[in-house]
């Protein structure tokens, strides 16, 4: 069934009859709270986690009507459940709850990597479950369930990558959930969202692992003087390079090919800056710094800055 149609007199009804978040960390308690807010995203909410802290404090701040630890049971009677769980984590939950999904079900995720997701899942697929794999485009350096917020997704673009073949009805079942969630959406598939990602984030996030770590490996003097002085720009990759370790580490590994195919053209393009500074090619330096602020200026326009 598509995004159901509002009762007469009625806000919409909601998406999803029993929606069961498996890891509420930033993304899912945001999703949590987004649905709690809205009320028309599902009726009824589900919350599993690994750890009994994230359990208890899921309880405690009331994310959902049902939290349950382990995550076959969570899982039962839902038509819908959304994987918020670091990548390298899908094979392992998958065969958990595989044998406890009912037909019909709606099985999403928010991984950051796509082509994995696709490879991890659909061997234990059950027949009648419906794979719409999801990526929001949205998130912070902060994890856990404290992290989250109902706002996160607004404005803020949600990949869709359903393998061919998908069932339509569920593909619109997402895309409403992440519609009213505040997004906007787009439907790739899972190597064309890999290639984008790893660019836009991924890199973006090696390039902030690395130097700060090569800032750390500087003399003692030197290292505390770029501690001192680090509000000019230094400071936006430590923000960036505070990102969760599980998470991240799971990406590099489950996004090989598109990161060092980005790496490896990043390289080419730092080396050509490089030989111009060696050179004094003024020339060449003001064209790629043009060329920054020209995409940072489209940036602005469409809203992502
Ligand atoms: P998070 O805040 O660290 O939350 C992760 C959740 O997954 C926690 O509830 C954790 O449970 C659970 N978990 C961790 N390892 C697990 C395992 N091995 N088995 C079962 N459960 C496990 O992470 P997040 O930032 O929300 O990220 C969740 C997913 O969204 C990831 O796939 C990530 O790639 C994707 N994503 C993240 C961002 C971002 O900026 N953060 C943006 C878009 C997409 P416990 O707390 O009990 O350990």
């Amino acid at each position: 069934m598509a995004d159901a149609a509002p009762a007469a007199g009625t806000a919409e009804a909601p998406l999803f009859e029993r929606l069961c978040i498996i890891g509420p960390g930033l993304i899912g308690s945001s999703i949590l709270r987004v649905a709690r807010e809205r009320g028309d995203i599902a009726r009824h909410l589900v919350a599993t986690a690994r750890s009994e802290a994230t359990l208890a404090r899921v309880r405690e701040l009331g994310l959902a009507d049902t939290v349950e630890a382990d995550p076959g049971r969570a899982v039962e009677g839902c038509d819908g459940v959304i994987l918020c769980v670091p990548v390298g984590s899908y094979a392992g939950v998958m065969a958990r709850i595989a044998p406890h999904l009912s037909p019909g079900c709606v099985l999403s995720d928010a991984g950051s990597t796509k082509g994995s997701v696709i490879r991890d899942l659909t061997p234990l697929l059950p027949k009648g479950v419906h794979l719409v794999p999801a990526h929001p485009m949205a998130g912070t350096e902060h994890s856990g369930p404290d992290a989250g917020f109902a706002e996160l997704f607004k404005g803020r673009w949600c990949i869709l990558t359903p393998p061919p073949g998908t069932d339509p009805a569920a593909v619109a079942r997402v895309r409403a959930l992440w519609e009213r969630a505040g997004s906007m959406i787009e439907v790739l598939d899972a190597t064309t969202h890999d290639k984008v990602v790893a660019i836009v984030s991924h890199l973006p996030h090696l390039i902030a692992f690395t130097i700060v770590g090569t800032a750390d490996d500087l003399a003692q003097e030197t290292r505390e003087a770029v501690l001192r002085f680090a509000a000019s720009g230094f400071r936006d990759f430590t923000r960036i390079a505070a990102s969760d370790v599980d998470m991240w580490r799971d990406v590099f590994l489950n996004n090989r090919e598109a990161v060092l195919e980005m790496l490896a053209r990043f390289t080419e393009d730092a080396q050509a800056f490089g030989r111009a500074v060696r050179w004094g090619e003024a020339g060449f330096i003001e064209d790629r710094i043009k060329r920054g602020r020209k995409i940072r200026r489209s940036l602005i326009e469409l809203k992502q800055a």
